[in-house]
């Protein structure tokens, strides 16, 4: 079984000695810039046009576009249009529900993103080629043929990069993980430890040292630069230049963010696929929880804490697979023993895990994914003493820490 995905890439580029990756984004802010006048013009007059009838209008000379992504350009102008409108509505029906009264869009932009729909995107020769206005010179890229050829690619202006091509590229999964019999592996989610799992063999400790170190860094140095900009003129010279260092290494600490958690997810799903595991779950530490039935997790949240980032990436690895990612809630899981059941009244302070009552001693991280484990596979009896062992056969935690360098599968104890 084979299971299609859309992904989308960033890549870095730069313009060509002539410009004309600019001065096509100029003749697209124009033909943009155009149809929003265009729409308004009518509009004040009462007569509210047609995506067809603003192209009709639309007369700015095309040179550098090839005509689709000249309509893309028209076509963007005109769903901001759309969509202004239909938020202006909502607005003016309960208007509590915005931030700000919605703005329209604004007529004077200087630069537009570049749109190349499938008629202008071709793969030759180990390059990539995004038709113009000149058929002879379409603008080319250097390009991995494995990648195949993207459906859809923009080109847009980042203050803080430079030129980017954005495409969405087309991916076939093989589906790797039968749903045959459940096999079931728990996520505890934490700080320190980004993550423990366990499955019902091994308990593997996940660092997120390295994780932790860099939000303290970033966070160091955006107050450090807030402090340099309070005592500055608001955009003068030197207020601008300070801002954009510090967008430069901001960047710079999230991109490598970033790359961590791909890779301790990539550990993650490879370890549960090696070990014929169908179906992952995690505590839910975001605190909500309305109903106690499992849930899927919500990919569309906007989630900031690394944790919820890496559980969001681990279901994106797992899911394409055929795996299955859910989340329950985690009362109680970091407190019960899960030898004999018994409760703590906190949380326990270090990092190891001691029963008073039956001396059970284990690490801290390593009990919050055996016992999410035990909720799942028992249910609301998973806190009673008279359950089946899980413990007896526990092996040492198996640690694993993020290295530039390292190969994803590999674990250190
Ligand atoms: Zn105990």
């Amino acid at each position: 079984m084979e299971q299609v995905n859309q992904r989308t890439y960033v890549v870095y580029i730069r313009d060509n000695k002539e410009n004309t990756i600019l001065n096509m984004a100029k003749e697209s802010a124009n033909v943009y810039n155009q149809a929003l006048s265009i729409f308004w013009d009518f509009f004040d007059d009462n007569q509210f046009l047609s995506m067809f009838d603003v192209q009709k209008h639309v007369d700015f000379p095309r040179t550098l576009l090839h005509s689709d992504s000249y309509l893309a350009a028209l076509q963007q102008a005109y769903k901001a249009i759309c969509s202004f409108l239909a938020s202006k509505k909502s607005y003016e029906k309960n208007p509590e529900k915005f931030n700000g009264k919605p703005m329209p869009p604004r007529e004077d932009k200087e630069t537009f993103a570049i749109f190349f729909k499938k008629s202008a995107i071709r793969v030759k020769n180990k390059k990539l080629l995004l038709s113009t206005g000149d058929r002879k010179k379409p603008l080319s890229f250097r390009w991995n043929a494995k990648l195949g050829t993207p459906k859809y690619v923009v080109i847009s202006w980042k203050r803080e990069t430079g030129w980017q091509l954005s495409m969405v590229l087309e991916k076939k999964n093989k589906t790797v993980v039968s749903q045959i019999e459940e096999n079931i592996m728990a996520i505890d989610l934490g700080v320190k430890r980004i993550a423990a799992t366990y499955d019902q063999e091994n308990t593997v400790l996940y660092s997120g040292k390295v994780i932790l170190s860099l939000m303290r860094l970033r966070s160091k140095i955006n107050g450090e630069t807030q402090q340099k900009l309070k005592k500055l003129k608001k955009h003068s010279r030197k207020y601008k230049r300070i801002k954009r260092a510090n967008r430069r290494v901001v960047l710079r600490i999230n991109n490598k963010l970033q790359d961590i958690l791909h890779k301790t997810s990539r550990t993650i799903v490879n370890d549960a696929v090696g070990k014929n595991i169908t179906k992952i779950v995690a505590g839910d530490c975001s605190g909500i929880h309305d109903s106690p039935n499992l849930g899927r997790i919500n990919n569309q949240k906007v989630v900031q804490c690394p944790e919820q980032r890496l559980l969001r990436y681990i279901g994106d690895k797992f899911e394409v697979i055929g795996g299955i990612v859910e989340t329950i809630p985690e009362n109680y899981t970091s407190r019960t023993c899960p030898s004999c059941g018994n409760v703590k009244k906190s949380s326990p302070s270090g990092r190891e895990y001691r029963c008073s009552a039956c001396k059970f001693r284990y690490d801290r991280d390593g009990i919050g994914a055996i016992n999410i484990f035990k909720k799942v596979s028992f249910g609301c009896d998973w806190q009673s003493q008279s359950l089946p062992d899980v413990v007896g056969s526990l092996t040492p935690p198996i640690g694993w820490k993020y290295n530039s360098s390292q190969d994803c599968l590999v674990h250190s104890g």
